[in-house]
């Protein structure tokens, strides 16, 4: 026997008062628009602070509760028995039969949790959890009721229809994507991007990226790392729109210039006004990247107050306080690790000096810079102008 219908569960969004409605309709939306991606055809209503998604025909159970766990804003996953009110009779053997079909060892303790939502049912929830526990007991003799740390929480919700329901699948939580304004994640093919992205995905924001590609320097395998890296981040965040920046006559041009013990610090400055330029097409408010404080000589405060200079949009560094462990952690959790351990390089491993400035002092930096002057605008102007845009 399958479940037909899955009753979700969300949280925060059911505290957003007047704005509740937007929550509500985003967190349908892409609901929908994820479980087109499956197998099988599904209803998603909205019904009085309930979503219910209905399967329309056969489905795999499995493939359905991955994409929910994936849609920010779900707090939990219900696969539940629907049934008509017919009576309080039938309830019970609606009970029964739900407990028969989708418990085939029966030898479990049990509570019976009622809600009622339609306070014009004539039993009161006392009495039902009362009676149904009774004729569970009863039916089937090997349960015993447990109403402190029971094995199976028997959900009985009584509204217009009634939801039937012990499986308590825990969503990702965080708030529905598009909820929350755009922001652009600058992504590399490492570790900690993805994650970053995947952390302010979480908050409602959608995501935008951008990708420094320096070829011949990088290679294409490089290239198409970060695009399944994007599309990985992408089953939560909904399509990202990946923005494919050539870097390399910057990158050069700033290594024929610059002190090279400076040359990862004013990259990095580039890469942010470019990404801000870009962010600003795109209707993006922010910037995000995978920075944590200390990880590299690029992450020190003073390196990160110095790439910091260079935005005039906030920067989100979501995983800044992560150590590498916690941040690889949730890597493995969203399944970005393994494409991003991949061993491609990386444009800021090809210009790195020996001896990278670990307290770089803005004024010197800037000076730095201004070694550029002649070429830079104009290289900034042909960066921008030959982005390839790819939706991942
Ligand atoms: P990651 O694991 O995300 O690559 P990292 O530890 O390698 O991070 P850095 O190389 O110093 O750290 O990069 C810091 C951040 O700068 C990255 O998290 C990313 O947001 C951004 N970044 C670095 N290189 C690129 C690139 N080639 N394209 C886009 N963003 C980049
Ligand atoms: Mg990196």
């Amino acid at each position: 026997m399958q479940y037909k219908s899955f009753l979700i569960k969300y949280a925060e969004i059911g505290v957003k008062g007047k704005n509740r409605y937007v929550f509500e309709d985003a967190l349908v939306t892409n609901i929908r628009h994820s479980l087109k991606r499956v197998d099988g055809d599904f209803e998603v209503a909205k019904e009085s602070g309930r979503i219910y998604a209905t399967a329309q025909s056969d489905y795999d159970f499995d493939e359905v509760v991955e994409a929910l766990k994936c849609i920010f804003g779900i707090a939990a996953i219900c696969p539940m028995v629907q049934v008509e009110d017919l009576g309080y009779e039938d309830l019970k053997k609606q009970v029964l039969s739900y407990v028969d079909e989708f418990y085939e060892e029966k030898s479990f303790t049990f509570k019976v949790n009622t809600r009622r939502g339609n306070k014009k049912y004539p039993v009161n929830s006392e009495q039902i959890n009362r009676d149904l526990g009774e004729v569970i007991l009863h039916t089937f003799p090997e349960t015993k009721v447990d109403v402190h740390k029971p094995e199976v929480m028997l959900h009985v919700e009584v509204r217009n229809k009634i939801n039937i329901y012990s499986h308590i699948i825990p969503g990702p939580g965080g708030m529905p994507v598009g909820t929350n304004g755009k922001a652009m994640l600058l992504l590399s093919g490492g570790i900690d991007s993805p994650v970053a992205g995947y952390m302010i995905a979480k908050r409602g924001v959608r995501i935008d990226a951008v990708y420094f590609h320096a070829p011949p320097y990088t290679s294409d395998r490089a290239k198409q790392k970060v695009v399944d890296l994007a599309k990985l981040v992408s089953r939560y965040s909904g399509a990202i729109r990946l923005h494919i920046v050539n870097f390399t006559d910057i990158q050069l041009y700033i290594y024929e210039k610059c002190p090279h013990e400076e040359l990862t610090i004013i990259m990095r400055r580039y890469m942010m006004r470019i990404a801000e330029r870009l962010a600003a097409e795109s209707g993006a408010q922010a910037l995000i990247t995978g920075e944590s404080i200390g990880q590299v000589a690029s992450q020190t405060m003073q390196s990160l107050a110095a790439t910091d200079a260079s935005a005039t949009i906030p920067v989100f560094r979501p995983v800044i306080g992560f150590d590498k462990q916690e941040i690889v952690h949730l890597s493995e959790k969203i399944g970005t690790y393994e494409t991003s351990v991949l061993p491609f390089e990386d444009c800021c491993t090809i210009f790195v000096a020996k001896h990278p400035v670990t307290k770089p002092v803005l004024k010197l930096i800037e000076r730095s810079e201004e070694n550029l002057s002649e070429k830079i605008d104009e290289l900034l102007e042909t960066a921008i102008n030959t982005v390839e845009k790819v939706w991942c």
